[in-house]
């Protein structure tokens, strides 16, 4: 028996947060803006973040 998580509540979250590249951060942030580079890594400010959802697969 697989253990219930919570599929499309965990789906919704991981869409939204993005992992910086430098510093492994979380932020939170909408794909177009930071697409569009509007969202910098609070804590060394790099725009390099990547989508966290690929995670939900591990
Ligand atoms: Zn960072």
């Amino acid at each position: 028996m697989a253990k219930q998580r919570f599929p499309d509540a965990e789906k919704r979250m991981f869409h939204r947060v993005f992992i910086c590249m430098k510093c492994g951060a979380r932020i939170r942030g909408d794909l177009p803006r930071v697409k569009a580079g509007k969202v910098k890594c609070r804590i060394c400010k790099s725009k390099k973040l990547r989508p966290i959802h690929k995670e939900a697969k591990a």
